[in-house]
């Protein structure tokens, strides 16, 4: 075997054995696609000494592991700083007038997808832009019978600072598709307003009558109209286990139970026969990212597939279904990678990585440091007396790492990775404003320690944990996958 662990021509079958292994490991840390990573885990490689390694295989802690590794200078070689899709108010632009042409062509279609693209990269600081072009696309969704889309965008327009002489129009517009929604009461307000702005519309003479006539007669019709009852909330599909759900696993049927054994682990076990079609296990991922090729067709908070999408207000690069979903991932992960998207993706890491970056930046900081003293307490394995929670990170955290069977190897290429994502994390002011002038190999504070070695932590244990998410189709086939998730099933 050379260094690298290659076998040659006269290799035993454990070798080979011990090569395939660390290959099918190496896949869990990096994509498919090139990246910098994996050169940069070879230059590190190649000058760290074999005595170094043996001595990495004997540490104890994925906090010694993550200190001896952030020790290495090689290592602070590597630029860590903001990369990502930028707005452009000229790309924006282009694509808005791309988008009037395909509409005044009655290209709906072809219209919607122009005028989001105009959305997504237009500057939410800078100029009119962003207001045009949803307010553009908004005209687009009303004449597609999009009525909540197209109101959503009247919304977001106005609050994206929609000029004040044309705002009649938008107001218009509002109340045409309340009243198609059957919202007379609110029709009827938007109307008026819109009739109010006719003030500032600067219109000239003829045309000012023709809309006060046009709104009058809206206004007129809307009046003494009852609101059409609220529709149906649309019914969650929640699957139905079966047998019902475990009192031990709320997320399982009961018709499983949960054992345990030092060679395979955690394991479930059917309790009698069970008919085939059954669901057995229903559980939200307890976290999960989207592949890389679907962040412009997907929302990347709920996965849904992207109409009318929401601009993120500071990147291009990724989208959201509504201004709910933008707001709980601004609130949580997406403000602390948002900058750095396209820097992970140049990386070539896998999203296994990704993920283990996500568990953290879903909660932030102050949930870890809360917890930090529980970490060092025993697993806990669900029973009759203590009901699993799948919301509870620490059942993610003792989930198997298989620590014991790792190369020290293995060990310092997933240390590196943590140290490179920490460093992504110091650069995103996750710990607080970060000194572009100090030095990058400075002393790791309490907090980065704490981060890094749950982020190794994360790495470790993802890689058995980790499960594609598949979007079945209607016929039975599955469509390529679309969405990469952990999905935390025991
Ligand atoms: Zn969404
Ligand atoms: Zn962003």
């Amino acid at each position: 075997m050379d260094r690298c662990g290659r076998p040659g021509e006269s290799s035993s079958e454990e070798d080979l054995e011990l090569y395939l292994t660390k290959l099918c490991s190496d896949v869990t840390l990096y994509s498919p696609k090139e990246g910098f990573f994996n050169h940069y885990m070879e230059q590190i490689d190649a000058q760290v000494s074999q005595d170094f390694l043996d001595k990495f295989g004997q540490l104890k802690s994925d906090e010694d592991r993550l200190l001896k590794t952030w020790g290495v200078k090689p290592i602070h070689t590597l630029k860590v700083q903001s990369f990502y899709r930028q707005k452009s108010r000229e790309v924006s632009e282009c694509r808005r007038e791309e988008g009037n042409k395909a509409f005044q062509e009655k290209k709906n279609g072809q219209a919607l997808v122009l005028y989001s693209q105009a959305v997504v990269r237009a500057p939410h600081d800078e100029g009119k832009s962003l207001a045009l072009a949803l307010a553009n696309r908004s005209a687009v969704l009303y004449h597609m019978d999009e009525y909540h889309l197209c109101l959503t965008d009247i919304d977001l327009a106005i609050q994206a600072g929609y000029p004040p002489n044309l705002m009649y129009k938008v107001l218009d517009r509002r109340g045409q598709c309340q009243l198609q929604l059957g919202q007379y009461n609110s029709a009827l307000l938007a109307f008026t307003a819109a009739a109010h702005a006719l003030a500032t519309s600067g219109l000239d003479k003829k045309k000012l009558e023709s809309w006060k006539k046009d709104l009058s007669i809206k206004i007129h019709s809307c009046q003494g109209k009852t609101d059409a009852g609220d529709p149906a909330p649309s019914k969650t599909t929640s699957a139905i286990l079966f047998q019902g759900s475990s009192k031990v696993l709320p997320n399982a049927s009961s018709a499983l139970t949960l054992n345990t054994s030092k060679d395979e682990g955690r394991y479930l076990v059917a309790r009698g026969p069970i008919p085939a079609g059954q669901v057995l296990i229903a559980e939200r991922p307890y976290s999960a990212v989207l592949m890389d090729d679907k962040c412009g067709s997907h929302c990347i908070h709920c996965y849904h597939r992207l109409v009318a999408p929401v601009p993120c207000p500071w990147c291009s690069g990724v989208a959201f279904c509504s201004p709910r979903c933008r707001d709980l991932a601004l609130a949580t992960y997406h403000r602390w990678e948002c900058k750095f998207l396209d820097l992970l993706k140049g990386s070539g890491v896998s999203l296994n990585c990704y993920l283990a970056l996500r568990v953290i930046t879903q909660h932030g900081l102050p949930y870890f440091k809360k917890l930090q003293h529980r970490l060092n307490q025993p697993a806990i394995m669900p029973s009759a007396s203590c009901r699993q929670n799948p919301n509870d990170y620490l059942s993610f955290y003792h989930l198997v790492a298989l620590e014991e069977s790792r190369s020290p190897r293995d060990f310092f290429q997933r240390s590196l990775l943590a140290t490179f994502l920490l460093k992504v994390l110091q650069r995103a002011n996750f710990f607080g404003k970060w000194d572009d002038e100090g030095p990058p190999d400075k002393a790791l504070t309490e907090d980065e320690v704490l981060v890094g070695r749950l982020i190794l932590r994360h790495l470790q244990l993802i890689q058995f944990n980790a499960h594609e998410i598949l979007r079945g189709r209607q016929d039975g086939d599955c469509e390529s996958s679309t969405i990469a998730s952990w999905g935390r099933g025991s």
